[in-house]
């Protein structure tokens, strides 16, 4: 079944009572969820055990790693294994953030190792892939990202698949306030189903929710996640203030 679902990535922000506060103040303004309609918090690692802690009892909402390490365990000093993220509560983790990509020089090669241990750890991989700016002007963007998707999951199989999400996020439109149009969100997610398809099968890809990431706020959330092949969105900056972020949950229950 395909899911809709409101991600939240702090990326390296907020101390441990920050943290609180904001889930707090999430819990106690959310709407309805279901199977269909799931929230998905993406707190600093120091974080995710208080993060699960406050989410128990709250069905539909779960903690996520926003990274784990290329290997199972050992003499990896400051890595965080995808069996501890597993082992703090959370259900998620995100690979492939252009962040990691850029700054920390994760190629497909480095991404397909995290994703698989992720995967052997039981963790549903949020898998991020997008363009930059000089990709989406020479307009050669929709190869680009299937070169990401190709190298990052074709070997799975379409069970794995199942425990897959993707997020598109176009490096452009992450914490510029510059967001893709709802056209051109639309266009690539229709894209990257058709290559999910392509390699997996119709029905693979109708169950697959990908995710929209780059300026979301709850102002343009209506209008994006309206489109049939936007499953909801990842969102940083937005998602660090409770009444933004709960705006964009609800504009994600009600697409
Ligand atoms: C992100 O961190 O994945 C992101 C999309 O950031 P922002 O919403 O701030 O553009």
């Amino acid at each position: 079944m395909r899911k809709k679902i409101a991600a939240a990535n702090w990326k390296m922000n907020t101390l441990q009572s920050e943290g609180k506060t904001l889930v707090a103040n999430l819990l106690s303004t959310l709407p309805a969820l279901s199977e269909s309609r799931q929230v998905v918090i993406a707190p600093p690692f120091t974080q995710l055990v208080n993060v699960t802690a406050q989410l128990q009892g709250h069905a539909h909402i779960h903690a996520s790693a926003q990274n784990c390490a290329t290997e199972k365990s050992g003499a990896y000093t400051g890595e965080i294994s995808a069996a501890m993220v597993t082992d703090a509560g959370a259900a998620y983790v995100i690979i492939g953030h252009s962040e990691r990509r850029e700054y920390y020089k994760e190629d497909n090669a480095t991404l397909v190792k995290k994703s698989d241990i992720a995967l052997e750890n039981g963790l549903q991989v949020i898998f991020c892939c997008g363009e930059p700016l000089s990709v989406r002007d020479a307009e050669t963007q929709n190869q680009y990202v299937e070169t990401q998707i190709r190298e990052g999951l074709f070997h799975y199989s379409t069970e794995q698949l199942k425990n897959i999400v993707i997020a598109y996020e176009p490096i452009w439109a992450i914490g510029t306030g510059r967001t893709a149009s709802a056209q051109q969100a639309q266009d690539m997610h229709a894209h990257i189903r058709s290559v999910i398809a392509g390699k997996f099968g119709a029905e693979a890809a109708d169950d697959m929710s990908i995710l929209y990431g780059g300026s979301v706020k709850a102002s343009n959330a209506i209008e994006l996640f309206s489109c049939p092949d936007v499953d909801g969105g990842l969102v940083g900056g937005a998602s660090l203030v409770a009444e933004e972020f709960t705006g964009i949950i609800t504009a994600m229950v009600n697409s």
